[in-house]
C-alpha cells in the first residue's frame, strides 16, 4: 500500500534537544495566552508570577497547576483565550460525575489537532488504502469525530459507524471490508464474542488487521486476548478532552511505551499528594501542558491519570519523542485496602491469565477491609469446570500480585452487568456504610 512511516517526519524525528528548545519557545507563548484569561492570571499573580518570569521549560515548575475544578468553575466558556466567535468546534468530556469539561478549537487549532491525530494513525500503520471504522460515540466525545476526521486526513476510507451492538458492528465491518478501527478496549473484547456468535472467521470473513484502542485503562493481558481473538495488531493511545482529545500519545511499531508528541505537549509525572515532579520510571499522576492550542490554554493540568515517564532511549521506529507507560488507571479508581493502593487494572491483569475468565469482575469491600472478588466465568466452565480449584488458583495469583487475601466468588458471564443494568461497577465500597 506504500504507507508513509511518518506523517510529519521532520517533527517526529527531530533531536530531543531541538524538541526541548521548541517546548521552551512554545511554553512562553502559551503562558502569555493564559495571562489573557482572568482565571489563569489570578493564579499566576497569586504565585507571584508574570509571563516574563517564564523563560523556558526550566521554569515550568514555578507555574501553578490547573485542576478539573478550574474547568468546572469556569463552565462553559470562562477559560477561553479567544472570543467565542473564533471558536469553530466544541467538544466535552463525558461528564459522568456532574458538569462535563468543555474543550474548544479555533480553525487553526482544529487543523493542528488533525495533524496530531494523523501522526497517531500513521504510527499505527493506518493510511490510504485502509477502510477505517469508528465504533465510538461521534458527538461530543473528542475520540469519536477526532478519529473520524483524522482518518480522512491520512487518506483512509472512513466508515463512521458509531456505537452499535458488537454483532451489527462486525456485520458492517464484513460488508465494508474494514481493515482498521477505533474502539475502547472493553468493546473490542466484546467483538470477539460477537464474531463467534456470527460464525465469522478472522482473515476469511473479515479483513481486519489493526485496531487503535484507548480512552479507558486496559492491560497487556487484554491486548493479547483482543489480538489473538480478532487476529489483529493493536495500538494503545492516550488522550483527554481537556488537553485537546486524541493525538497526545500513541504506541509505535516497537510497542515499548507510548510516544507523546513533545513539540505539542509537555508531560510531567508528579506525586499526587505533594505535587512534586517524579523521575522517569516512577509512577505518579500525569500533568499536561498544551503547547499549541490558542482557544483554550492549558498549563500543568492534573489529569488524575496514573502512569510513568519511561527512561529516554532512542526508539527503533526512528521517532525521537519521549515515552510514557500504559495508563495504570485513574486516581479516582484507586482503592486503599489495608494500606495497599489497588487499581482495577491490576486485578484485570491477573484475571485474564485464566482462559475461563470472561466478561466483568467486581471488587466488593466491606467490614474492616474484607474483600470479595466476584469474577464472571464462561457458561460451560460454570457448569462443568472445577470451581473450587479455580477459586484457589485465582486467590493465590491475586495474593501474589497485590499481597491481599480475597474471597473469590465465581458467577456466570453477564451476571454482574445485568445486575447493574448495563456496565458493571468494578468497585463496590461498602466500608463506609
Ligand atoms: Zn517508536
Amino acid at each position: 500500500m506504500g504507507k508513509p512511516k511518518f506523517w510529519d517526519k521532520e517533527w517526529e524525528t527531530k533531536p530531543l534537544k531541538e524538541l526541548e528548545e521548541e517546548q521552551s519557545r512554545r511554553l512562553k507563548w502559551m503562558v502569555k495566552r493564559a495571562w489573557e484569561v482572568p482565571a489563569y492570571r489570578a493564579k499566576m499573580k497569586e504565585a507571584g508570577l508574570k509571563p516574563s518570569d517564564i523563560r523556558g521549560i526550566g521554569d515550568l515548575h514555578k507555574l501553578p497547576f490547573t485542576f478539573k475544578k478550574d474547568f468546572i468553575g469556569n463552565y462553559p466558556y470562562g477559560l477561553l483565550a479567544v472570543p467565542l466567535s473564533e471558536v469553530v468546534r466544541i467538544h466535552t468530556s463525558s461528564g459522568t460525575k456532574g458538569k462535563p469539561v468543555v474543550t474548544c478549537y479555533t480553525m487553526r487549532d482544529f487543523d493542528y489537532w488533525m495533524n496530531l491525530v494523523a501522526r497517531n494513525l500513521t504510527s499505527a500503520g493506518i493510511g490510504k488504502g485502509d477502510v477505517f471504522q469508528n465504533t465510538t460515540q461521534q458527538a461530543m466525545f473528542t475520540g469519536g469525530l477526532g478519529y473520524v476526521e483524522g482518518a480522512m486526513k491520512v487518506g483512509a476510507t472512513v466508515v463512521p459507524f458509531g456505537p452499535a451492538s458488537p454483532e451489527r458492528q462486525l456485520q458492517a465491518m464484513k460488508e465494508f471490508g474494514t481493515t482498521s478501527f477505533h474502539a475502547v478496549p472493553s468493546y473490542a473484547l466484546r467483538l470477539i464474542e460477537a464474531m463467534h456468535n456470527l460464525g465469522f472467521k478472522p482473515k476469511v470473513d473479515l479483513k481486519l488487521r489493526v485496531g487503535v484502542l484507548g480512552a479507558e485503562a486496559w492491560t497487556e493481558q487484554s491486548r493479547k486476548r483482543i489480538e489473538d481473538g480478532l487476529q489483529i495488531d493493536t495500538y494503545n493511545n492516550y488522550g483527554l478532552a481537556e488537553a485537546g482529545g486524541p493525538g497526545i500519545a500513541i504506541e509505535c511499531s516497537e510497542k515499548t511505551g507510548l510516544h507523546f508528541w513533545a513539540d505539542s505537549f509537555i508531560i510531567e509525572i508528579v506525586d499526587p499528594e505533594t505535587g512534586e515532579p517524579l523521575s522517569p520510571g516512577e509512577e505518579g499522576e500525569i500533568v499536561i501542558t498544551n503547547l499549541w492550542r490558542e482557544a483554550l490554554p492549558l498549563i500543568r493540568y492534573r489529569t488524575g491519570d496514573v502512569a510513568r515517564l519511561l527512561p529516554y532511549e532512542k526508539c527503533g521506529c526512528g521517532r525521537t519523542h519521549p515515552k510514557i507507560s500504559w495508563i495504570k488507571g485513574r486516581l479516582d479508581d484507586m482503592v486503599k485496602i489495608r494500606g495497599v493502593g489497588l487499581y482495577p487494572s491490576t486485578i484485570e491483569k491477573v484475571l485474564l491469565q485464566f482462559p475461563y475468565v470472561v466478561g466483568e469482575f467486581q471488587l466488593v469491600l466491606y467490614g474492616v477491609d474484607r474483600v470479595t472478588l466476584r469474577v464472571e466465568v464462561d457458561k460451560d466452565f460454570m457448569k462443568r469446570g472445577d470451581l473450587e480449584a479455580a477459586r484457589r488458583e485465582i486467590a493465590s495469583k491475586i495474593k501474589e500480585e497485590t499481597l491481599l487475601t480475597m474471597d473469590i466468588e465465581l458467577c456466570e458471564e453477564g451476571t454482574l452487568a445485568s445486575e447493574a443494568g448495563g456496565k458493571a461497577k468494578k468497585i463496590v465500597d461498602l466500608r463506609t456504610l
